[in-house]
């Protein structure tokens, strides 16, 4: 079995959750008594979360890098970034090590394919919904077309991020707002919604949409365990 490199602590409850999940594909796989050989790099995101809000994509780059280096320096076979927003730097991490990443947009878009999805709503941060770095890839790359919420529902999709699910709370009115979010997506032609967030998936699940959900928590850890068993 591979060793996974986590790049996590963005938030660590989303990181608790990929740890999670890929324990339970290497124990679905292998046995009751397997689990996942990876390593952890878990960030203070209060850290990343300021340099964000300030823009300071270069300084995020620097930490990014060093963190992949000391991951690869530990002896991990593969990377993965566990954060949508992170991926923005996700060439630079590349570039930086000699290990494979695994993309998050990557697993998130071959499971539309499979599924017949051609135009998909992205929720997410607002770096992820509006900046191009994800929502090209998803469109460039595997030919997706991409909608995104207006303005004000962007903002309050970003806000419930950092105020509430990575800071651990679930709030009801938030799904609440979440569900209407997406609702109007499919109004907008969305056959599936991408929670293109790693918390998102802590607040809302099937039972919130009329449209399959895409978590891509639940993606990119399936796909991690899929690449660390593979030969
Ligand atoms: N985990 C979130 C994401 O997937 C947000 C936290 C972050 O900004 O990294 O984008």
């Amino acid at each position: 079995m591979k060793m996974i490199g986590l790049i996590g602590g963005m938030s660590w409850e989303s990181s608790a959750e990929y740890y999670r999940l890929i324990n339970e594909g290497v124990r679905s796989r292998l046995g009751p008594t397997a689990s996942a050989r990876c390593v952890l790099w878990s960030f203070n995101f209060a850290e990343i979360e300021e340099l964000q809000h300030a823009g300071d994509w270069s300084r995020l780059t620097e930490r990014m890098v060093e963190a992949a280096r000391r991951l690869e320096d530990a002896g991990v076979d593969m990377l993965l970034i566990c954060t949508n927003t992170m991926h923005r730097m996700a060439a630079d991490v590349e570039a930086a090590v000699s290990v494979p990443l695994l993309h998050i947009a990557d697993p998130t878009a071959e499971s539309l394919k499979a599924a017949g999805i051609k135009r998909v709503g992205l929720l997410g941060t607002a770096f992820t919904m509006e900046h191009d770095f994800y929502r090209g890839r998803l469109s460039e790359k595997h030919g997706l077309e991409v909608i995104v919420p207006g303005s004000e529902d962007r903002a309050e999709v970003h806000r419930i991020i950092y105020e509430e699910l990575v800071a651990g709370k679930i709030v009801p009115a938030s799904r609440v707002a979440y569900r209407a979010v997406i609702s109007r997506l499919v109004e907008h032609g969305a056959e599936a919604v991408i929670l293109g967030c790693t918390e998102i998936m802590l607040l809302v699940g099937a039972e919130d949409s009329s449209v399959p959900l895409f978590d891509t928590t639940s993606l990119h850890a399936a796909a991690a365990t899929q690449m660390a068993m593979s030969s």
